[in-house]
C-alpha cells in the first residue's frame, strides 16, 4: 500500500493531479462583497511588517508608490510585487501635479515607472494616484495611466492613532470601495489590518484595484479618474492558477500550461521570480532535470495574476520501453538501464518482464517502465492484430482496424516506421498511386516508366513505378507544369477519381450510376470533373458520405484509404 500511495504520489505531482483534485475555485457569487485597501507614499520603514500582517490574513491590497521611496527600499518593492500586492504610481517625489507642465508630469510618472519596472519588469502596466487627489486637464492628458482616488478617507496621517484609523474605515467602509491609507505612519499598520480582520468577518473580500474592476467586469482607461466601483451583479472571480501537466519525451519532460480563457501564462524553468518580463507561454516546451518550474495566470501580471505554481523535478523520467512481437514472442526493452518492465496482456494482470513472452494474435499489449527514484514513464500501447501486425497506433476500438489490419497483411499498405501507421495523416498522392498500383496493376512499360514527363517524381522514388503505371494506365493525370505533386494529399473527391480510375482500367465500373450523389447535401461543392467519379464510387458503396455530406475538399486519411481499398478488394474479390 505503502509503495502503491508513493507511486501514486509521483504520478500526480507528474501529471499535476493537485489541479484536478482541488480545481480552481468556481466563479464567485455574484453578490460577493469586494474591496480594495491602498497604502500611498511608500515603501518606507514599516512597509515590512504590514506586508507580514497581509500574508497572515491572505490579503492583497495595492501600494501606490513614491519613486524616490521605491529607489530607497527596493527590496521592498520586490516583495510588494512577489507577494500578489498591485503596485502602482504616485509620482517620484510627491508634488501637487496641477502646478507642473505636461513634460512635468510624464517625468514624475516615466521616472517612477523605470523604478517600478526593476520589480515588476519592463512592460508592466502601473495605475497612478496624484498626490493630494490633485488632477487638471494637463494632468488627465499625460499621465498616461488609469487615474485613481478613494471613497474611504479615514484621514489616518492626521489623527495617527491605530483604534480610530480602524473605526473610521470601519463606519465609511461600503462594497466596491477603495480605502485610502498610508503605511509612512506607524498607527496606521494596526489600525488598517484591526479594520481588515472586521471587514473579512463581515463577509469582504480585499483585492487589488485591478481586480476590483476586472472581476465586476469593468475597463479602466487611461486618463480617466475612479473612486470605487460599487456592485452591478458581475463577479468573474479570482484568476485561477493555471494548470501543468508533464509528460515525459526521450530523457527529458514536456510541459503543457493552461489557463482560463482571456489570461496570460507566465513562467520560468530557471527558478527565478515571475514578472512582466518572464517567459510568456506560447506552448507546450521541454525541460530537463533538474528544474524548478513557475506559472501563474494573468490578466495583467501586476495586480491581476494568479498565485504561483511551483514544481520541482529532481528526477530524471525513464525510457517507456520498446515492444517488439517477433516468431510470436513478446519482447520488452527500455534504454534505460536497470529499469523494471511490466506489462498488461489484454485485461490479464500485471506482470513483471523478465524474457520473451508467447503472445497471440489478437492480444492488447501496455507496458511501462519504472526505476527507484526516477519518474515511471508514460504507458504505452501496442495491438498484435488478429492478422500478426503490431501496431502501436492503430487499435481495435477504432472504425478502421480490421481494413488496416488487411491493408498492412495484404502487402497494399506499409507503416511509416517503427510499427506506426499514422492512420489519421492525410494520403498523398504518390502513397495513394501505390496502393492502387499494390492492389493490382500491369507493371508499366520500361519506357513510360524512364520517361515519364513529371520532374517532381525522382528516378529512385519507390512510388515511380506506381506512378508511372496510373498514367499509362489513365487513372491520374499531372499537376500541369510536367509536375505531378507526389507528396500533395489527396481530397475526397480525388480520391474518388482515383478509385474510378482504377476500376474502368480492371473494366469493372458499374453502369448506370447517374444521380447516386443525388443524396449529398452538398452535392453542389462536388466539382465538375469529380461528379461522375463520386457518382461510381457511391453506387458501388467504397466511399459514402458522413452524416449525409460527402465532404468532396476534405483531405483523405491514410485510415479512409485503407478503408476503401478494402471495400475495393472485396468488390473485385481480390482478398
Ligand atoms: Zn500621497
Amino acid at each position: 500500500m505503502k509503495r502503491f500511495l508513493s507511486v501514486f504520489l509521483s504520478f500526480a505531482l507528474l501529471l499535476g493531479l493537485s489541479q484536478f483534485l482541488c480545481p480552481g475555485l468556481a466563479a464567485q457569487a455574484a453578490n460577493s462583497k469586494l474591496i480594495a485597501i491602498t497604502y500611498d507614499d511608500g515603501p518606507g520603514y514599516y512597509t515590512e511588517d504590514l506586508l507580514d500582517g497581509l500574508k497572515a490574513r491572505g490579503v492583497k491590497a495595492t501600494f501606490f508608490m513614491l519613486g524616490s521611496n521605491a529607489a530607497r527600499y527596493s527590496s521592498t518593492v520586490s516583495r510588494v510585487y512577489r507577494e500578489g500586492h498591485q503596485i502602482a504610481n504616485h509620482s517620484y517625489d510627491h508634488p501637487d501635479l496641477t502646478t507642473l507642465s505636461a513634460n512635468g508630469v510624464r517625468g514624475q510618472i516615466q521616472r517612477t515607472n523605470a523604478l517600478l519596472d526593476k520589480a515588476c519588469g519592463k512592460g508592466s502596466r502601473y495605475l497612478v494616484r496624484a498626490p493630494y487627489g490633485s488632477v487638471n486637464s494637463t494632468v488627465f492628458q499625460s499621465v498616461g495611466a488609469p487615474l485613481v482616488l478613494w471613497s474611504v478617507d479615514p484621514l489616518d496621517w492626521k489623527y495617527r492613532n491605530a483604534e480610530t484609523v480602524k473605526s473610521n474605515i470601519l463606519s465609511q467602509a461600503h462594497d466596491g470601495a477603495v480605502i485610502l491609507v498610508h503605511d509612512i505612519h506607524s498607527t496606521t499598520i494596526p489600525g488598517s489590518l484591526a479594520a481588515i480582520d472586521v471587514l473579512k468577518s463581515r463577509g469582504y473580500e480585499f483585492v487589488t484595484v485591478s481586480e476590483l474592476f476586472r472581476r465586476r467586469g469593468k475597463s479602466m482607461s487611461n486618463g480617466v479618474q475612479y473612486r470605487s466601483c460599487p456592485p452591478n451583479g458581475t463577479d468573474l472571480g479570482p484568476v485561477k492558477a493555471p494548470s501543468v501537466t508533464v509528460q515525459p519525451e526521450g530523457d527529458k519532460l514536456r510541459v503543457t500550461l493552461a489557463a482560463q480563457a482571456g489570461a496570460s501564462i507566465y513562467y520560468s524553468t530557471d527558478g527565478s521570480s515571475l514578472n512582466q518580463s518572464s517567459s510568456r507561454y506560447q506552448g507546450s516546451f521541454l525541460i530537463s532535470v533538474p528544474c524548478t518550474l513557475r506559472a501563474c495566470a494573468s490578466f495583467h501580471m501586476n495586480g491581476s495574476r494568479s498565485e504561483t505554481v511551483e514544481q520541482v523535478f529532481t528526477q530524471p523520467p525513464v525510457q517507456e520501453p520498446r515492444i517488439q512481437v517477433e516468431d510470436g514472442l513478446l519482447r520488452l526493452a527500455s534504454a534505460t538501464s536497470g529499469a523494471t518492465l511490466s506489462y498488461i496482456l489484454q485485461d490479464e494482470e500485471v506482470q513483471t518482464y523478465t524474457g520473451p513472452v508467447p503472445i497471440e494474435p489478437g492480444t492488447e499489449i501496455s507496458a511501462w517502465a519504472r526505476k527507484e527514484g526516477w519518474l515511471t514513464s508514460p504507458k504505452v500501447r501496442a495491438s498484435y492484430s488478429p492478422r500478426g501486425n503490431l501496431f502501436l497506433d492503430v487499435f481495435p476500438s477504432q472504425w478502421f482496424y480490421e481494413a488496416m489490419d488487411r491493408a498492412v497483411s495484404s502487402g497494399y499498405m506499409g507503416g511509416v516506421g517503427n510499427n506506426h501507421f499514422a492512420p489519421a495523416a492525410p494520403i498523398t498522392r504518390g502513397q495513394l498511386a501505390v496502393l492502387l498500383y499494390r492492389c493490382g496493376g500491369d507493371a508499366p512499360s520500361p519506357e513510360t516508366v524512364d520517361s515519364l514527363p513529371f520532374s517532381d517524381v525522382p528516378l529512385d522514388a519507390y512510388y515511380r513505378e506506381a506512378v508511372a503505371w496510373a498514367y499509362e494506365a489513365g487513372i491520374v493525370g499531372g499537376a500541369g507544369e510536367n509536375r505531378f505533386q507526389p507528396d500533395r494529399s489527396v481530397t475526397r473527391q480525388e480520391m474518388a477519381k482515383m478509385f474510378a480510375g482504377y476500376l474502368r482500367n480492371q473494366g469493372a465500373l458499374p453502369a448506370d450510376t447517374a444521380g447516386a450523389a443525388d443524396g449529398y447535401s452538398d452535392r453542389g461543392k462536388i466539382d465538375g470533373w469529380a461528379l461522375e467519379s463520386v457518382e461510381q464510387v457511391t453506387a458501388l458503396g467504397l466511399l459514402s458520405g458522413q452524416g449525409g455530406s460527402f465532404l468532396p475538399k476534405e483531405t483523405s486519411t491514410r485510415a479512409q484509404a485503407a478503408a476503401v481499398l478494402m471495400r475495393l478488394a472485396d468488390y473485385l474479390n481480390r482478398t
